[in-house]
């Protein structure tokens, strides 16, 4: 049967189901509003089928058979096989169980799901064509749309992704075998983990870089703890290396780079992994329908309720701005959701944690001390080692450390770097810290397990109090 004219109408029509999409549906779901959620490929977007979920697990499993092979220290002496293939599987199941329970959770909270490539056809419709021979497609009119489409990948001129030679972050998670040897384009966060996977599953990584080091948002003595790490994995690193273009050699390839002074030099590799940053999709959605514009990098502006230009459409996620992170995404939905069903809510970014998932961790939150300082407070500063942390030494993972930022006049917490193993969890007690407007006391004071992680935080403002016990104090 061919679908095709049908007209319907929603009072929330949200397009696209990754975490900006599928909370705000929910959430809308559970304010009573008749939502309609449209996606063209899965249930979760890129977070849960491609990007966050799917790195995390392999990181994970390669993490075990890394940990077995260096625990020799331990009296452990093991030397795991791995199969790639098998482990994508694993990946898989686990993308398979959470893809599944977001559809579930969707239509418990009886959200209308339609699946299709949703564009603007007026103010209040959208066109959806549907996926499959003969689906054809419909119209769906709408009081308010929630547009949160995400991101792709950005392509480098000349590394067009063909899935064999060049992949994009998302082939590099479907391999079914451990490539030999790797060029890496690109030493942001996407970049280091997966680099990071293949250098332990026994690939040869060589990184090239335009910048002068790795993770560029982050502090020197962050990410010198983790390129250190990297380089001790066997990773090559060449900064100052624009990637210009690749010609197959061999059975492999050729990936040549360039620095500012016109110089070329030529990489060997089975393949290039393009991981240069990620552009939201909004050309793809005819906004000119709705009188809306972009911003120069393809960003839709938002206010602080998640609003566009115009108020009956929304923004989240991705395309609504920097940090393009998972967990911010969400929190936009769920605001946006709030406000179309008339509840009292804000976005408030004062504290939007972000986490690296390399060896080791990062977990940073809240401002840095040079940014406390240009925002008018007189930090300051308290840091802990992981090496005088008698749960680091259990875990034979003593590399970072955990540092804190606080006012010096009231105490009030400002930020956190934390480099060391579970830095991604750590990181949340001082993301709470700044939401309630902690202080230096407040956290001092909190009894903290032992032996455990956590009791580097309670150190490093400890440690910014002159009071440290287990490290000496500033
Ligand atoms: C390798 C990798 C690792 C990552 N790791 C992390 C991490 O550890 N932590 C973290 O916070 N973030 C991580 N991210 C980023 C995270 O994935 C994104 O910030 C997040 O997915 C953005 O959510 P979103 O809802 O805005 O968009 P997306 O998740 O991109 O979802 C958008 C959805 O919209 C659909 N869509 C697009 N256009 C249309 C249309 N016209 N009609 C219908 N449907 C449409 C798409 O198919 C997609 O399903 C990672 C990303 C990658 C690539």
């Amino acid at each position: 049967m061919v679908v095709g004219d049908v007209t319907t109408g929603t009072e929330l029509l949200i397009i696209g189901a990754g975490p900006g999409g599928y909370v705000a549906a929910i959430r809308a779901g559970q304010l009573g509003i008749d939502t309609t959620l449209v996606e063209k490929d899965a249930y979760g977007g890129t977070c849960l089928n491609h990007g966050c979920i799917p790195s995390k697990a392999l990181i994970s499993a390669t993490d075990v058979a890394h940990d077995a092979r260096e625990a020799e220290a331990m009296g452990i002496h093991a030397d795991p096989a791995v199969d790639l293939a098998g482990m994508v599987d694993w990946k898989d199941e686990v993308v398979d169980q959470l893809t599944g329970g977001v559809e579930q959770l969707c239509k418990a909270n009886d959200v209308n799901l339609v699946e299709g490539r949703a564009e603007f056809a007026d103010e209040n419709t959208v066109r959806v064509a549907h996926s499959g021979d003969g689906q054809g497609s419909e119209s769906i009119e709408f009081e308010h749309a929630i547009v949160a489409t995400g991101s792709r990948p950005v392509e480098v001129p000349n590394f067009e992704f063909d899935g064999e030679h060049v992949i994009s972050s998302r082939d590099a998670l479907a391999l079914d075998s451990v490539p030999d040897s790797l060029v890496v384009v690109g030493a942001g966060y996407i970049g280091m983990e997966l680099a990071t996977v293949f250098a332990k599953l026994g690939t040869d990584v060589t990184v090239v870089e335009m910048l002068d080091d790795i993770l560029p948002p982050y502090e020197d003595d962050v990410s010198k703890v983790v390129r250190d790490r990297a380089e001790d994995l066997g990773i090559d690193f060449f900064f100052g290396e624009a990637a210009s273009d690749w010609e197959e050699s061999g059975d492999g390839i050729t990936v040549r780079t360039e620095n500012e002074d016109g110089d070329v030099s030529e990489f060997g590799a089975e393949k290039v992994l393009v991981a240069v940053g990620r552009a939201p999709v909004t050309d793809t959605l005819n906004l000119d329908a709705v009188g809306l514009e972009t911003d120069e990098d393809g960003f839709l502006a938002t206010d602080d309720r998640a609003r566009t230009d115009v108020e009956s459409i929304f923004a989240v996620g991705d395309v609504a701005g920097e940090p393009m992170l998972a967990h911010k995404g969400m929190k936009e939905g769920e605001v946006a959701a709030e406000i179309v069903a008339d509840e009292p809510s804000a976005l408030d970014y004062q504290s939007v944690p972000a986490a690296v998932f390399t060896d080791p961790e990062i977990g940073t939150v809240g401002m840095t001390e040079e940014e406390a300082e240009e925002a008018g407070f007189s930090p300051v500063v308290g840091k802990f080692p992981m090496a005088s942390s008698g749960r680091a030494l259990t875990l034979g993972d003593t590399d970072g450390f955990t540092r804190v930022v606080a006012d010096d006049d009231a105490g009030f917490i400002l930020g956190a770097q934390v480099v060391a193993p579970e830095a991604s969890e750590l990181v949340a007690e001082f993301g709470l810290a700044i939401e309630m407007g902690a202080t230096l006391e407040d956290v001092a004071a909190t009894i903290h397990t032992h032996p455990t992680l956590g009791e580097t935080v309670m150190e490093a403002v400890e440690n910014a109090q002159g009071k440290a016990i287990h490290t000496l104090n500033r």
